[in-house]
């Protein structure tokens, strides 16, 4: 990344404290010209060359860089204990970009259960660019180190918990797998979050978010992020991806986005309260098969959900809709018909709940029940949300 030429506009003066205290404060950045607490959005796309052609300011281009998009990252970094951070302009082109950095012929591991629109490009996009992709059960830890190709895989990736069955990864065991077999660990923390869970903290190199979810979490900005634990050669190539194909957002969206990440703590913490609460009350309600949340004990993945997520299990469950007769998925479709309270609507890690019939968003290729309905927990009162699944679940 180009060097800041401000001194009071590097991390190094920025507010310390606990990671609470740098997200309220994104960073404490003041203004240096004007004392304002909120410093101005960069719009500019280009930049003027000082006399003796040089760049000294360190900007060139608003494809290449931005200095708005600089709190945001820094910010990131710092949250996720990263040596640097890149926003995007979604979190597909972040997580696109890490793949681009490969080269034709890498061989990557990726989950069975992933984000379904990166599972689509990863099976066709991404292998008919050449990238040699393997899909394996990450909750498995035997399955991953079978599936790894010592000095071939380039890189493992990882999604836990993994959307929208909340399967969940040991990170720590991923990425020793990963790293005996001379891979990279790349983690897709967007349902985590850094409240939650510090993925390179536990070993991996890089993690990806969605900022459009809990990072923002207003549904009103489309954005990404990576954090990287090293600035090194693989880093650079992301950037070079970034920087060539374009995929940043817009300083108007990063700024809303550092205005989001002040807030994170609250909402996350919240969301993962009530998660918990909806949780538990369905876990026996008559017209709910199964229940999908790693806070549950009887979760296959909950011993290492609590070990490796602090705080809580996160804002996000399932449940699958008992079949009345109809089939699956008309079960399910009908409960979301009823609510008055939730929204239907696709996207997560919002204020406001959403409810989401998954497979028809996925389509027929998808692992996904039928009869699964998502739910996103947003900060709404707890005793209205349960109230509101309940009437939907009594029928109409
Ligand atoms: N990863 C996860 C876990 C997601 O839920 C999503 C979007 O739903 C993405 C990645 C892609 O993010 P975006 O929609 O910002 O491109």
């Amino acid at each position: 990344m180009t060097d800041d030429s401000d001194p009071s506009d590097r991390r190094t003066n920025d507010t310390a404290g606990s990671p609470q205290t740098l997200a309220a404060q994104a960073l404490g950045r003041i203004d240096p010209e004007t004392r304002a607490v909120v410093p101005p959005i960069h719009v500019a796309t280009t930049y003027e060359r000082d006399a003796d052609n040089q760049y000294r300011a360190g900007y060139v281009y608003g494809r290449a860089d931005n200095r708005t998009f600089r709190q945001a990252e820094d910010l990131l970094a710092a949250l996720e204990a990263g040596a640097d951070a890149m926003v995007f302009a979604s979190g597909m082109a972040a997580a696109t970009a890490v793949f681009q950095a490969l080269s034709p012929g890498d061989h990557v591991v990726v989950p069975k259960v992933m984000y379904w629109s990166l599972r689509n490009w990863l099976g066709g996009m991404a292998a008919g660019w050449g990238l040699q992709v393997d899909f394996v059960d990450m909750s498995d830890m035997a399955a991953l180190a079978a599936a790894v190709k010592p000095g071939r895989t380039k890189l493992v990736w990882v999604e836990t918990p993994a959307n929208p069955l909340w399967t969940i990864t040991d990170i720590a065991a991923a990425a020793d797998i990963a790293h005996d077999a001379g891979a990279r660990l790349a983690v897709d923390s967007t349902v985590a979050t850094p409240v939650l869970t510090r993925p390179l903290t536990l070993g991996a190199d890089i993690v990806m978010h969605s900022a459009t979810k809990y990072l923002n979490g207003h549904s009103d900005v489309v954005a990404g992020a990576l954090i990287s634990a090293a600035d090194d050669d693989f880093w650079q190539r992301i950037e070079a991806v970034r920087t060539q194909i374009g995929g940043i957002p817009g300083p108007l969206e990063i700024a809303q986005l550092v205005r989001g990440m002040r807030t994170l703590f609250l909402r996350v913490e919240r969301s993962c309260r009530s998660a918990l609460m909806i949780a538990e009350r369905l876990a026996d309600h008559p017209s709910i098969a199964e229940v999908l949340y790693p806070g549950l004990p009887g979760h296959a993945g909950h011993a290492v959900a609590a070990r490796q997520m602090q705080s809580g299990f996160g804002g996000m469950l399932s449940v699958r809709v008992r079949d009345t007769g109809g089939g699956g998925a008309a079960a399910a479709i009908a409960v979301a018909a009823r609510v008055q309270v939730w929204i239907r609507a696709t996207s997560l890690g919002s204020v406001e709940s959403l409810v989401e019939h998954r497979a028809s968003i996925e389509g027929p290729a998808s692992p996904v029940p039928d009869d699964l309905l998502r739910l996103s927990v947003g900060i709404e009162d707890p005793d209205d949300l349960i109230a509101d699944l309940e009437q939907a679940l009594a029928g109409g």
